[in-house]
């Protein structure tokens, strides 16, 4: 058996093709492509709307701008979770709080979120680690508890009337809670098309949401388009054939998604059932080969739940973080990358610098020292799923 990479992309020749079609059509950048790119991910959702954009990480900062969020305001997040989910809150000025793992999970602890909450709290950004989606709805119930001590500062804001839930879906475009895709249960979604994601468009990324009573959803996905594109009242491709008149509104930025990437990531969904499918298929098979370990598998499928299956992360029972680090050094001389997902933020210079310490985030670094995320992606073989269990149980002896 070769390396298995941690991580190959799924790419068809019907990608190419379709990617190749958008090259000679004489229109690359945003377009009719990406506008047929975004219906199709409101639709496969159940969303009302989708804006796609250059990254997840641009869509969660134009959302909070959206929100009127900004220096003063509060966003509580997971200290267990990627650089990006807490760096927008940086970039528009706010205060990120970040709240600690429940005991033995990857998630936030609902009492520790709810403990934080203040009069200045304007957002919860849950992330859905490895595909499992959080339960919004029950982050959106908290939010209206506490609605009594919310003071809305922007219309959006008012709108809402509590706490806007903004989730990190990065990882889990597919996925369901009680019935309802991710993309519907929390107010806004934020997805990734990274190349590492389940579904690529090289960089790029989407807001979607379901239209909020009382607010004007046409002025948002407006304002979010021209935020996206430098606040310019007609973009290229409006102002072809001579009609070259436009405005600039205000001094926006520049995060929209080109054609090109559109019909990569409009050729995925087609096939995206399919790539689902067959990580499912990947997922269970790891876990019947690994059931007899002392290991922590994850929890891709808990009852009303349906993950996205993005990654297959394992704590390794009783392993200090230094023993990890040689687990995983074995693995790769096994012929097995493995990663590790995530390092906890306070953990890295950019948050200590701002006054975190891990050593206030202990469940975090409980679940962070013993994790190992194996390889799992949609191009994986079953041969190669075999040998990644086998070098592990190899490790484990
Ligand atoms: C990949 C990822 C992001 C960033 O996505 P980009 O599209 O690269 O901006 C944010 N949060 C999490 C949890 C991620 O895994």
């Amino acid at each position: 058996m070769e390396h298995i990479p941690f991580f190959a992309p799924d790419l068809s020749e019907e990608d190419a093709a379709a990617a190749a079609a958008v090259l000679r059509s004489g229109w690359i950048t945003t377009g009719p492509v990406t506008a047929r790119f975004e219906r199709a991910v409101a639709d496969f959702c159940r969303a009302d709307r989708a804006v796609c954009l250059s990254s997840q990480t641009a869509a969660a900062e134009l959302v909070l701008r959206l929100l009127g969020i900004g220096p003063g305001d509060e966003v509580l997040l997971p200290a267990y979770t990627y650089t990006a989910t807490c760096s927008v809150v940086c970039h528009v000025g706010a205060v990120p709080v970040l709240i600690d793992c429940a005991p033995g999970r990857f998630t936030m602890d609902e009492n520790a979120l709810e403990a934080a909450v203040t009069p200045r709290t304007k957002a919860i950004i849950p992330v859905d680690f490895a595909g499992i989606p959080c339960d919004c709805r029950r982050l959106t119930a908290l939010a209206g508890a506490k609605r009594g001590c919310f003071s809305p500062a922007s219309p959006l804001q008012e709108a809402l009337g509590r706490i806007a839930v903004v989730a990190d879906a990065s990882h889990s475009l597919g996925g369901s809670r009680d019935g309802l895709p991710c993309g519907s249960l929390a107010d806004f979604t934020c997805f990734s098309f990274h190349a590492v994601k389940n579904l690529t468009t090289a960089e790029g990324g989407a807001v979607v949401w379901r239209d909020l009573p009382g607010a004007d959803n046409d002025a948002l996905e407006r304002r979010l388009r021209l935020l996206s594109l430098h606040g310019q009242s007609r973009s290229a491709f409006e102002k072809q054939e001579g009609d070259w008149e436009y405005d600039v509104l205000f001094p926006g930025y520049k995060c929209n998604m080109t054609d090109l990437a559109a019909a990569l990531g409009l050729s995925q969904l087609g096939r995206y059932p399919s790539m689902l499918a067959r990580r499912k298929a990947l997922i269970r098979r790891y876990d019947d080969a690994l059931s007899d370990l002392p290991l922590e598998l994850p929890r891709h499928f808990e009852p009303g739940v349906s993950s996205s299956g993005h990654l297959y992360p394992i704590r390794l029972y009783g392993f200090s973080e230094e023993e990890r680090g040689k687990a995983i050094a074995a693995l790769c001389r096994a012929g097995v990358s493995c990663n590790v997902h995530y390092k906890p933020l306070p953990m890295l210079t950019a948050y200590r610098c701002l006054g975190f310490s891990i050593c206030d985030f202990p469940n975090a670094y409980a679940m962070y020292q013993n994790e190992v995320t194996l390889p799992l992606y949609s191009a994986m073989s079953d041969a190669q799923a075999d040998w990644a269990a086998e070098a592990l149980h190899k490790i484990l002896q």
